[in-house]
């Protein structure tokens, strides 16, 4: 649905979600930037994340490594030999392209003009292997030929967990199996970055490399799918739109005995959201190896010494954010018979990760007291959640911009706040009206109920 994807486009930059990297300039491909109300979905995603993953878990810890990574580090994990993909170009129009995703002969650029039943088509070259890596160098006296001044942006978090693993282990009093979570940015030089923000150059990762057992790792990898698959229906990705895919033998990268990959049926088809991959001991084994140091794990009980087995669900934080946005963005139509057509755009975002959680609209701007009275109840909030003031317009339409952007309650003040008898003669007084972004339906709630009605479905 190519209309639907235009729509999320332009409601993510005209509402602030999310901007293309350099605009001013004609853009940066494969670069996003996230606007205040993207920023803010983004941390809660995360941190909701975290909270799930390490928080509420005795048995993973979190790090947060560099960017800027050893070149010796992604030279054992088989990176710098062996992370590519498959390009060619067109001689003619000289555009780049996977090789392994074309599903026919592109039309050329600088064909286009040719007169009908000439071949437009580009004319590409064999395909040959391009590292996917953005290499840099390091130190300011550093010669420009010094192959050990190169270093690299980490096209993955999860080494830089592989080689503290040990450090982890040694200042922590951790047993198997345990896990360590990281959340950060990694960088790929994709060849073709498309469909938004769903492939790009720069983006963040949420990872977790759960050290085990070698006896454990296939048990493992099918329970945390289970988990994962958890995650994403708590923060509003239905399981029905998720597809399981069991990567089959040959298709797996080599040293994984079992991968899954979660996909989601993106309005530009089902693709991956994230992998949960049983890496083996690959990874540790190499880096003793070539490290020279052990990376053995020696477990008293049983006098056991081996290499821990991982399981690792990576998953990508601005693909989910992207999977989230998609689920989330409804049209509803509420036109009245005979009436003008009224259709109301809704973000159904759970409360968990909404970027707005309450916002807070005094009914009439001009009224100093129902003005001071919704300061004095945002003023109540603010320390505790993301509240929005709004006094422009009528409510009704401050209602909408709310419901655009996935604010699950809107908060009234009205002159029934202020003392004023209700409809049927009752003492409103301190209440304030709470409206429902999905239902539209609008109760009355107490001030001094407020907060922990609010907190209670924000979880
Ligand atoms: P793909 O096949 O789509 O390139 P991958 O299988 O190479 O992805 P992994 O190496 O398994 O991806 O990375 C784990 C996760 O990181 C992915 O599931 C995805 O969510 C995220 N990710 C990977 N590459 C990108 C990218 N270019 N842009 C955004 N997210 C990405």
């Amino acid at each position: 649905d190519p209309e639907k994807m235009e729509k999320i486009v332009s409601l993510c930059k005209g509402k602030g979600f999310i901007f293309q990297s350099g605009e001013l300039y004609g853009g940066l491909n494969g670069c996003w930037d996230y606007g205040p109300l993207g920023a803010e979905l983004k941390r809660n995603l995360k941190e909701y994340w975290w909270r799930k993953n390490v928080q509420e878990r005795d048995d993973i810890v979190g790090m947060d490594g560099s960017i800027l990574t050893h070149q010796a580090v992604l030279t054992a994990s088989g990176h710098v030999g062996g992370f590519s993909d498959p390009m060619c170009d067109c001689k003619v129009c000289k555009k780049r392209y996977r090789a392994d995703q074309l599903e026919e002969v592109p039309l050329c650029e600088a064909k286009k003009q040719l007169p009908k039943g000439e071949d437009k088509r580009c004319e590409l070259t064999e395909p040959k292997e391009f590292n996917l890596m953005f290499e840099t160098k390091m130190g300011a006296s550093a010669d420009d030929d010094d192959p050990n001044a190169v270093a690299y942006l980490r096209p993955e978090t999860a080494q830089t967990i592989f080689v503290q693993y040990k450090n982890v282990l040694d200042s922590s009093r951790l047993k198997i199996p345990f896990g360590i979570a990281q959340i950060g940015k990694a960088f790929r030089n994709e060849i073709n970055p498309r469909n938004f923000t769903f492939r790009s150059r720069e983006f963040e990762q949420m990872e977790i490399e759960y050290f085990c057992h070698p006896d454990d790792g296939m048990k493992l990898t099918d329970e945390w799918l289970e988990k994962r698959l958890n995650f994403y229906e708590e923060i509003g990705v239905p399981r029905e739109k998720l597809h399981i895919l069991d990567v089959p033998d040959g298709e797996r990268a080599h040293y994984s005995k079992k991968t899954y990959d979660i996909e989601y049926e993106f309005p530009f088809g089902i693709q991956e959201l994230e992998g949960v991959a049983y890496r083996t001991d690959y990874d540790l084994g190499k880096h003793q190896e070539c490290s020279g140091k052990s990376l053995e794990y020696f477990n008293p009980e049983t006098k056991e010494r081996f290499i821990p087995h991982v399981v690792e669900p990576s998953a990508g934080c601005d693909r989910t954010v992207l999977a989230v946005i998609c689920e989330a963005y409804d049209e509803e139509d509420l036109t009245k018979e005979g009436g003008k057509p009224d259709i109301r755009k809704v973000m159904r975002l759970k409360p968990c990760i909404a970027p707005i959680k309450a916002a807070v609209l005094p009914l009439l701007k001009n009224k100093p007291e129902l003005v001071a009275k919704a300061k004095e109840v945002k003023a109540l909030l603010q320390p505790h959640m993301n509240i929005f003031y709004d006094e422009t317009a009528a409510i009704g339409r401050r209602y909408r911009r709310q419901d655009e952007v996935g604010t699950p309650f809107c908060i009234a003040i009205d002159f029934e706040t202020l003392g004023e008898e209700g409809p049927n003669g009752e003492d409103l007084s301190d209440t304030v009206t709470v409206r429902h972004r999905d239902s539209m339906e609008q109760e009355r709630i107490a001030i001094s109920e407020l907060l922990p009605w609010l907190l209670a479905r924000m979880v």
